[in-house]
């Protein structure tokens, strides 16, 4: 075989491997093997074609897994504010973006009023998981309960609770905010117990553990067992600092009022 042909035959290989990367990165990478300034030896020529390859099948990995999680905004840990919210301790954020938790399938629960970043510091651990190469997926309790009562309707119950079962992390946002049907509620406690010392939920609700039973339209007894599960392994991060939003509005407020006064 010839130079020419073994050069085909070579970029055939990697189409039928589908190592598009690796392919388009051949010629220059031959080019500079050969030549006389950077002779490489086979061993370093062919660590670097597979390496151009492995990027790629890991970025586009990295792709596919930010798009699964559907998380709703691009904000991360760092980007959270620990001045404006004391309540918050910021040793403990930092341990939890380490993402040790997931280890051994410990929860994390953010409890607090509207505004004070729960959503934020979930999505930014959302975001971490995704970065470490774990599989994620970011839910409203709402969207959750009506995706299982669709599954129900259409028979892929199953399915659905599968579905659920898989990330690593699965985040519930917003528990709390609307009671439950009790079919909902069923729902939700099914997904959690499924998850229970398997994977980790990421869950933020506005109701202290106190008032659970609420959204479960006062079924004291699946509230409890929900809670018997989620809690027996868990870091709770209460938050009870004023809300984001509004300290923006009474900033802006205080600055109008400022600007009258003064004039
Ligand atoms: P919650 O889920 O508790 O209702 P969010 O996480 O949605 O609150 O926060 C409300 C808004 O304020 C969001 O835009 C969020 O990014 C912002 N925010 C809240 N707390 C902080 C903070 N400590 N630093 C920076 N932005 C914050
Ligand atoms: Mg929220």
């Amino acid at each position: 075989m010839n130079a020419g042909s073994e050069y085909q035959q070579l970029r055939a290989h990697l189409a039928s491997l589908r190592m598009a990367a690796a392919a388009e990165a051949l010629p220059a990478l031959l080019d500079e093997a050969t030549k006389a300034a950077s002779r490489l030896t086979h061993q370093a020529f062919l660590e670097r074609l597979l390496s151009v390859e492995v990027a790629a099948v890991e970025e586009r990995r990295r792709a596919s897994l930010a798009r699964f999680a559907s998380l709703p905004s691009p904000l991360t840990l760092a980007d959270f504010d620990f001045g404006a919210q004391p309540s918050v301790d910021p040793k403990l954020i930092a341990e939890l973006g380490t993402l040790r938790f997931v280890e051994d399938a410990t929860n994390v629960l953010f409890i607090g009023p509207p505004g004070v970043g729960k959503t934020m510091l979930a999505v930014g651990l959302g975001h971490a998981a995704v970065a470490a190469g774990m599989r994620t997926y970011y839910t409203t309790a709402a969207d959750l309960v009506a995706r299982c009562h669709r599954a129900a309707l259409e028979g892929r119950w199953a399915t659905t609770m599968r579905f659920y079962a898989g990330p690593r992390v699965l985040i519930i946002d917003e528990v709390g905010y609307l009671p439950l049907p009790a079919e909902g509620a069923s729902a939700l406690f099914q997904v959690i117990s499924q998850r229970y010392l398997r994977g980790s939920v990421v869950l933020t609700t506005n109701l202290g553990i106190a008032s659970w039973a609420k959204v479960f339209g006062d079924d004291v007894m699946v509230a409890g067992a929900m809670l018997d599960r989620l809690l027996h392994r868990s870091v709770v991060v209460n938050i009870d600092g004023d809300s984001y939003r509004m300290r923006a509005h009474r900033a802006r407020a205080d600055a109008v009022r400022k600007a009258v006064a003064a004039r």
